[in-house]
C-alpha cells in the first residue's frame, strides 16, 4: 500500500518540477488573433472576432461576458475541442494548427481537465468510477490515484456517495462528480465552464475554492468561464469578452467592480 502512495507522490513531485522548467519558458495556453465563425452562408455566426490571450502558468483566470458573447467558443478552441476558423491555439509551446486528431486527443486526455455543464457521466458507472476515468482511459493504474481520489470526493462532499450512479445523484453533486474527474490526475490546464452554475452558494464555494487550492499547489492553469461577479472575483485575472471580441481585463479584481463592469456589458448606455 504505502509503495504504491510513493510512486503516486513521485510521479507528482517531478510532473510538477516539469511544470516548472517548461513555465519558465513558456505560456500554459496561448490564443493568436482567434476568429470563429459558426454555420455556413447567410446562417454563419461570427462567434469570435480576433481573439489573442496568454495564460501564464499557475494563472487562475475567469472569462465573463453577455450570453453570446463567445465565452464557451473560446473555451472549446483552447481545450482542442474545435478549431479556429483562423488563428491559433498554443498550449505548452505546441502550436495545435495541423496537430492530427490522434496527437489532439491524446494532449486533451494528458494534459486537460474539463468541467462543462453537461457534465457527460457515464450511468452505468458509480461516482468513483466516473472521476477515475481519465485514469482508465489514459491505461493508468487505479490504485496510484486512490488516495488522490479520496482526497477529491472528501473536497467535493461526496465521500458517502461514492458508490452511487448518476441517476442516484442531484444535479450539484453530479457537477462535483464531474470537478473531481477533471482534477484526478492534476492536468496542467483545467477549463470550466460556469463550473459553479448549477450548485447552491455554500458548494459553489466550494468548488472554487477547491479550483484554486489545486491550481496554486499543482501549478495549474485554470480558465473559468462564469456570470458570478463574486465567483470571478476569486480569480488572479477577469477577461471580459463582448460580441466576440475582448473588452477589458481586470487584474486581482475585486467582486463590487467586476458586477460593474459587467452591468455595462449586459446593457451598455
Ligand atoms: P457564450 O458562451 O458567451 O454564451 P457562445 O460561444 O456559446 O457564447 O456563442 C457565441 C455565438 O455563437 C452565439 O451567437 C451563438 O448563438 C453562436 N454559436 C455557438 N455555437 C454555435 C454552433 N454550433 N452553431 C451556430 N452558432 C453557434
Ligand atoms: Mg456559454
Amino acid at each position: 500500500m504505502e509503495s504504491t502512495s510513493n510512486v503516486g507522490e513521485l510521479q507528482t513531485v517531478s510532473s510538477v518540477y516539469t511544470r516548472l522548467v517548461e513555465g519558465q519558458r513558456n505560456s500554459a495556453v496561448e490564443a493568436r488573433d482567434l476568429i470563429k465563425t459558426h454555420g455556413e452562408g447567410s446562417t454563419a455566426v461570427r462567434a469570435l472576432k480576433g481573439i489573442s490571450l496568454d495564460f501564464p502558468p499557475g494563472e487562475f483566470a475567469a472569462i465573463m461576458g453577455p450570453s453570446g458573447s463567445g465565452k464557451s467558443t473560446l473555451l472549446h478552441l483552447l481545450g482542442a475541442l474545435d478549431q479556429p476558423s483562423s488563428g491559433k491555439v498554443i498550449v505548452g509551446g505546441e502550436d495545435l494548427s495541423g496537430m492530427s486528431d490522434k496527437k489532439l486527443t491524446h494532449l486533451r486526455r494528458e494534459r486537460m481537465g474539463f468541467v462543462f455543464q453537461f457534465f457527460n457521466l457515464i450511468p452505468t458507472l458509480s461516482a468513483e468510477e466516473n472521476a477515475l476515468l481519465p485514469v482508465l482511459i489514459s491505461g493508468g493504474k487505479p490504485d496510484v490515484y486512490a488516495d488522490r481520489l479520496t482526497e477529491l470526493l472528501d473536497l467535493v462532499g461526496l465521500e458517502n456517495r461514492r458508490n452511487h450512479r448518476p441517476d442516484e445523484l442531484s444535479g450539484g453533486e453530479q457537477q462535483r462528480v464531474a470537478i473531481a474527474r477533471a482534477l484526478v490526475r492534476n492536468p496542467d490546464i483545467i477549463l470550466a465552464d460556469e463550473p459553479t452554475g448549477n450548485l447552491d452558494t455554500k458548494t459553489g464555494t466550494g468548488v472554487l475554492e477547491l479550483l484554486r487550492t489545486s491550481a496554486a499547489r499543482y501549478g495549474q492553469t485554470v480558465v473559468m468561464v462564469t456570470h458570478d461577479p463574486r465567483a470571478a472575483a476569486t480569480a488572479d485575472r477577469v477577461v471580459f469578452l463582448s460580441d466576440g471580441q475582448m473588452v477589458d481585463e481586470m487584474h486581482d479584481p475585486n467582486a463590487d467592480s467586476v458586477f460593474e463592469k459587467i452591468k455595462n456589458l449586459e446593457s451598455p448606455g
